[in-house]
């Protein structure tokens, strides 16, 4: 490391790439290529291509450079108070919960963490949602089920020792791609490690793969299921481990027992051969070491919550967690969706992963925020706060770096929302997305590079994201727009903060009040960090409690979880198919992902040429029988229709979906492509318990153009 040189994370995936950024050239003010940081732990030095690509998206000839009141430049002075004027005047005449919070897993722990402190602390509503939502809500649930907390037992280094890693739900090789990296690489040095992939289509991440199981989509659960039921019938399951750790094993079972009776039963569920499902079960009870590795596949679902308990309940069966190279591991999507989470980010938690529903917690929170206004309740997560928009009930939503417009179901629905409220406030980078041309208030955010402050990966661990470059034009930290309001809504002494350290040192001594290990996510050892030490923060595996610097790298080692009696709880599970099943009027289903090489809404990836190049355009993949029964060639233009929309696709002709089955990507904006915004096919179909809508399965119909 040079002094013309820095260290930061990537702010893409869930992975957190540690990235070195060279400082740009004073004379010619251009950033060189970056590259991996040898020394983090998540990368040790390799970077995607998205990751080597983030000096090219730095240059942007649509930055946002000043607050926008109704399209005319405005200070940040005017623009502050009139947010503050009418947050008071909505509040004032009904209530904390007309105004919301609509957050990002792309901005940092001390953003969220003030936002959430505003919103719950002050204003007094848990109106505070996020595209998190989107990403990991079920996963959350799920292991707060089973753990009584939201805590992710693996680490990386789990996923290269195992000796049967079944990847379900999850296209790492295009998603995650450094952690495939990293598998494939075990992989080949020790080729008698097993993979197994679970998906309905065939990814480039079936590449590494033993087999592949081409599930009926939705499926998932049953596969887990059998494995439960099976693993209990061959004398497999843990008896001591079950004994000694947790409860509910029974009811589980005698569910398990019940909707997947039989190899016959859970295959014909599924879809599979026989042979097919029985090579994993096998393959299962033959191998201690195992690592279920999951993601969108599971959590977008509208039983994605149950998805997640049935693959925790075979892990806790056998005894397959808090052990080397053994557990359920669900991966995030976003760079930071853990960060939020820790701080309390969702509308259905509080803060410091403490929930309304904890005994004390909101009184708890109050007391250490000083807070005039708590909220007590949860408040409406993402679908249900745009449906209340649109119902007239939240009339004042501030959104922060991210494009609902393009990525929540039903875009419609959203814009009709949006056009509803009162007063819509974006802070973005970006000046021209599908979400800042319904904006009344438009604040310029720093980005990439230019931001300060800590994101968590889905290992736990703790990495600086660092301001590296100077911020152009009147962008600012979000953290500080938030402040500004707060301050001129008369929260001046909660709402002083110089620095994004001294944000952070608060969320440290946040997780630590009156804790003394009692909660799960404690990083209170930072409680009295310096900002020499904020600023030298080297990655590192949260909880951190004092006493303990190094962090915490496997969680549940000791068998002890955190219900209130310690023990981890098995979920009875009936596997579901989606309730949108294909039909002749709407025979396709519909499949959504990612591209290898963009990024969400392409806000940023789409400045960088050379990461248009793998896939230029929006496509539909049509599996060749279907293609041809309808007379649609490959790369011509087609149609897709549901209930809620319409868009315009190029046809991919492909074996990798089978018949009657489409997958699209789901980058592209009203910006990049007209009409083909994909979540504008997909209806606001939720978990109910987690709220996380079900992106990955909505029956269509398909044309020829
Ligand atoms: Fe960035 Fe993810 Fe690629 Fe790592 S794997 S460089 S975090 S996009």
């Amino acid at each position: 490391m040079t002094a013309t040189s820095g260290k930061t994370t990537c702010p893409y995936c869930g992975v957190g790439c540690g990235v070195t950024v060279t400082l740009p050239d004073p004379q010619t003010g251009l950033v060189p290529p970056v590259s991996g940081d040898a020394e983090h732990p998540a990368n040790f030095g390799r970077l995607c291509v998205k990751g080597s690509s983030l000096a090219q998206t730095l240059v942007s000839d649509d930055r946002l450079l000043t607050p926008m009141i109704h399209g005319k430049e405005a200070s940040w002075d005017t623009a502050t108070q009139q947010i503050a004027d009418k947050i008071t005047q909505v509040v004032k005449d009904h209530g904390p919960d007309a105004f919301a919070f609509y957050l990002s897993g792309q901005i940092l722990t001390e953003d969220y963490y003030v936002a959430n402190k505003l919103a719950k602390g002050f204003i007094g509503t848990a109106n505070v949602d996020t595209n998190s939502r989107l990403c990991m809500a079920s996963a959350v649930v799920g292991y707060k089920r089973a753990f009584g907390s939201d805590t992710v037992p693996c680490n990386y280094e789990d996923l290269e020792s195992c000796d049967l890693l079944i990847m379900v739900g999850s296209n790492a090789a295009w998603t995650h791609p450094i952690l495939y990296q990293r598998i494939a690489a075990e992989k080949k040095r020790r080729p008698t490690m097993k993979i197994v992939v679970i998906d309905p289509r065939e990814t480039a991440t079936c590449d590494i793969a033993d087999l592949h199981l081409a599930i009926t989509p939705g499926s998932d659960a049953a596969v887990y299921s059998f494995l439960l039921n099976y693993s209990a019938q061959a004398n497999l399951v843990d008896g001591d481990y079950i004994a000694a750790h947790t409860e509910g094993f029974e009811q589980a079972l005698a569910q398990a027992a019940v909707s997947t009776p039989t190899l016959k039963a859970a295959a014909d569920f599924c879809g599979l051969e026989q042979q097919a499902l029985m090579t994993l079960v096998d393959w299962w009870c033959d191998t201690p070491k195992t690592v279920s590795f999951y993601s969108q596949g599971i959590n977008q679902s509208a039983t994605g919550v149950d998805k997640c308990n049935a693959i925790i309940n075979c892990h806790l069966a056998t005894g397959r967690i808090g052990k080397v190279g053994a557990g359920p591991f669900s991966i995030t999507g976003q760079p930071n969706a853990m960060g939020g989470r820790e701080v309390g980010g969702l509308a259905n938690q509080l803060a410091a992963h403490m929930d309304f529903a904890t005994p004390g917690a909101t009184e708890l929170v109050q007391r250490f925020w000083q807070a005039p206004n708590m909220a007590t309740q949860n408040g409406l997560k993402a679908v249900d706060l745009f449906q209340a928009m649109e119902a007239g009930n939240v009339k004042v939503v501030w959104i922060m770096s991210t494009n609902p417009m393009v990525s929540l179901p039903d875009t419609a629905q959203v814009r009709r929302a949006l056009g509803l409220c009162e007063l819509v406030i974006v802070s973005d980078c970006k000046a021209h997305t599908d979400t800042t041309a319904m904006a009344d208030i438009l604040l310029p955010a720093t980005g990439w590079s230019e931001k300060d402050g800590t994101v968590t990966n889905s290992e736990r661990r703790i990495s600086r994201q660092r301001g590296l470059l100077p911020a152009p034009g009147e962008a600012k930290h979000d953290w500080w727009a938030i402040c500004e309001v707060a301050k001129r809504m008369g929260f001046q002494s909660g709402f002083s903060y110089r620095s994004a350290h001294e944000v952070f040192v608060e969320h440290a001594a946040l997780s630590a009040f009156e804790n003394n290990g009692k909660r799960d996510f404690d990083i209170g050892h930072f409680s009295r960090m310096t900002a020499k030490e904020y600023d030298d923060l080297v990655p590192v595996q949260w909880p951190v409690p004092k006493g303990r610097p190094e962090g915490t790298k496997r969680m549940f080692e000791d068998g002890r979880f955190f219900t209130p009696n310690g023990r981890a709880r098995f979920i009875a599970i009936t596997p579901t198919l989606p309730q949108n099943q294909a039909c002749l009027e709407w025979p396709f289903v519909l499949n959504t992902g990612r591209v290898r090489d963009q990024w969400h809404t392409m806000t940023r990836t789409g400045d960088a040429a050379l990461l248009s190049n793998h896939t230029a355009q929006p496509y539909s993949e049509i599996h060749p029988k279907d293609a041809k029964r309808l007379g649609i060639e490959d790369k011509s233009l087609v149609r897709l229709t549901s209930p809620q929309g319409s868009v315009l696709l190029k046809a991919k002709i492909s074996r990798a979906v089978a018949p009657g089955q489409l997958f699209a990507p789901i980058h592209w904006t009203q910006q990049f492509a007209n009409a083909s915004v994909v979540s504008t096919l997909i209806p606001q179909v939720v978990d109910p318990l987690s709220g996380q809508p079900e992106s990955k399965h909505t029956r269509v119909q398909l044309q020829p153009m």
